[in-house]
């Protein structure tokens, strides 16, 4: 990406070098949440109190900071959190039109920046569940080390590859901001079978993955010659097939949750090649 000249959102907060005190281990990982979430959709329990029964979630006491480093803007001259924070207004930006055309604000969502583990009112997270958006307080979550796995793990480098992971967290912000969110977890929670969970689950992803699509449109001018390519790489990368071969040697399509390599990159190239979020309505589509 060419991101000379491009604006950078104030909407970033940094956190990194922010230690939580008295943690056990590394924060309920990736697995743990799902499992949670699984279980939440068929309860219709609060997630939150699944996870505080399951001894998950630490008392939630006041962060304290060791280092005197305070929760703020991150610093000038680090390119990395500067790159997160331009991108991050290019999604204001798009999204502040796409709303307006409908007569509406666009409530901007915070981006905490983090590493190791963070509180979050969606309780308290380790690196290890990968960047995530939280409805409750409406905040972005990232830890910027994702980054390199995404390189070095998922072999899918690039600038824009980590524009879309951004930005597909931004779109989960829309969906919250559409009632969409909403709608889906009360399907869920009605839902007969696991598999019809998931199934809304993969639709709900694959529209971010759309809206992160949308985003790439409007941000054009700032793409190069790859971008393209790095972003649907990563989005392929990442896709429940791709990411159960490596870990587990073969694939288990009943229990995908995002959809597959396919799938994200028809739905992010829908996004960037229409930049219409109206053409991103995976519910309605018979076909993923
Ligand atoms: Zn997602």
């Amino acid at each position: 990406m060419r991101m000379e000249g491009r604006e950078a959102s104030d909407q970033v907060e940094d956190r990194r070098g922010m230690r939580i005190p008295g943690g056990r281990g590394t924060g309920f990982g990736c697995i743990g949440l799902i499992v949670v979430l699984a279980i939440s959709y068929f309860t219709g329990a609060d997630p939150r109190q699944l996870l505080g029964l399951l001894g998950l979630v630490e008392q939630m006491a006041p962060a304290t900071v060791e280092q005197q480093v305070p929760a703020g803007q991150p610093p000038q001259d680090d390119p990395q959190a500067r790159f997160v924070a331009q991108v991050l207004k290019g999604t204001e930006e798009a999204w502040g039109q796409v709303f307006a055309r409908g007569g509406n604000p666009y409530e901007k969502p915070v981006l905490v920046l983090f590493d190791g583990r963070v509180e979050s009112a969606c309780g308290l997270a380790s690196a290890a569940v990968g960047p995530f958006y939280c409805p409750a307080d409406r905040k972005l979550y990232l830890d910027t080390a994702f980054f390199r796995e995404l390189s070095q793990r998922f072999g899918a480098p690039g600038d824009f590859a980590q524009a879309y992971v951004i930005a597909h967290e931004v779109g989960h912000h829309v969906q919250n901001l559409l009632g969409l969110s909403d709608q889906v977890t009360a399907l869920q929670q009605r839902a007969r079978s696991q598999e019809e969970a998931n199934d809304l689950s993969i639709r709900l992803e694959l529209q971010a993955d759309c809206f992160a699509g949308v985003y790439g449109h409007f941000d054009q001018q700032y793409l190069e010659e790859g971008d393209v390519e790095e972003g649907l790489r990563a989005a392929a990368a990442i896709g429940d097939d791709m990411i159960q071969k490596q870990t587990q040697g073969y694939t288990a399509p009943e229990s995908w949750t995002h959809g597959s390599a396919d799938m994200r990159v028809r739905w992010l190239r829908q996004g960037l090649r229409s930049g219409d979020p109206a053409s991103c309505d995976t519910f309605k589509a018979p076909q993923l």
